[in-house]
């Protein structure tokens, strides 16, 4: 059994150029639950200038089904964003900071090392509140302006949010540019770091069309979880020429077919898929959507 963290309602939706009003963010997520995802990345705490999508964040999580085997996270970026997370009953803080200096300089100011220092801090409060925190590292598979991540400065940064607190590590292909191989070695190198037992997830952009090469590269390397976004939907605003996260329904459907369970229904995602795309202006990335099921 895998564990799927649906991305859609934050990576996804924050890069399209169609505002998507609150109520569709509502009821797709509460598709998305319908459909048997438990685990959903669904705003984002972040500057609702530079990312108006995300900016009813606080709103959106009042009116979402509560349930308890549904795990909602929102993702963070700063000491402001953990603040207002904290006025929220949002149980999954995913604390982000990249790996790449050039990267972080751009999107937000300040080298690895002095993110990393901030970082930690702010998820060791996330911690003492109650909270369960997990590290998402981006660019980790490579960075568009400095080109290849040394995997010991992804290391670095993994142990020290695990020291602050973290239960868990998610390493993010910002820019789409891992390859399976690299993919394959990154996770025996976190393996032998951090142990089996770690949480450990992967979360790819199919900017290159090898998002799913690469979650299978992940797969049978040990991992268990990894971020998808419903019909493709989405990328990063920060990233030149990102493209949608890996496709949710065209992941379950390589993993159903390979009698791996994912505890979701794929029929009723492939519905949710077609039903966002007649939500948006544009077609969306998903492929099974347009295939159909075999
Ligand atoms: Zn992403």
């Amino acid at each position: 059994m895998i564990e799927i963290c649906e991305v859609g309602p934050r990576d996804g939706i924050q890069n399209e150029a169609k505002f998507v009003p609150t109520e569709t963010k509502v009821e797709l997520i509460e598709k998305l639950i319908a459909s048997g995802i438990r685990y959903i990345e669904a705003a984002s705490f972040v500057n609702p200038k530079v990312v108006p999508q995300m900016a009813d964040a606080e709103e959106l999580l009042t009116k979402l089904p509560v349930r308890d085997e549904v795990k909602y996270a929102g993702l963070i970026l700063s000491r402001s964003g953990l603040e207002r997370a904290l006025k929220t009953d949002i149980g999954y803080l995913h604390v982000v900071t990249t790996t790449s200096d050039s990267f972080n300089l751009k999107n937000a100011r300040r080298t690895v090392a002095d993110a990393t220092e901030e970082l930690s801090k702010v998820v060791s409060d996330g911690v003492s509140d109650g909270r369960n925190v997990l590290g998402v590292l981006g660019t980790a598979f490579g960075c568009p302006y400095e080109g290849e991540v040394p995997v010991e400065r992804v290391l670095s940064v993994a142990e020290s949010f695990l020291k602050a607190g973290c239960t868990g590590i998610t390493l993010a292909d910002t820019t789409g540019m891992a390859n399976p191989n690299q993919v394959s070695e990154v996770v025996s190198t976190f393996k032998s770091a951090f142990g089996e037992d770690l949480d450990f997830g992967l979360h790819f952009h199919n900017t290159r069309g090898l998002g799913l090469a690469n979650v299978l590269a992940g797969y049978n390397a040990g991992v268990k979880r990894f971020d998808s976004s419903i019909a493709g939907l989405g990328g990063c605003p920060f990233a030149p020429k990102a493209v949608g996260n890996v496709c949710t329904e065209d992941m379950v459907n390589m993993f159903h077919g390979m009698g791996v369970a994912t505890g979701t229904d794929l029929e009723q995602l492939v519905e949710t898929a077609k039903w966002m795309e007649q939500n948006m202006d544009r077609s969306l990335d998903g492929m099974l959507m347009k295939a159909g099921t075999a």
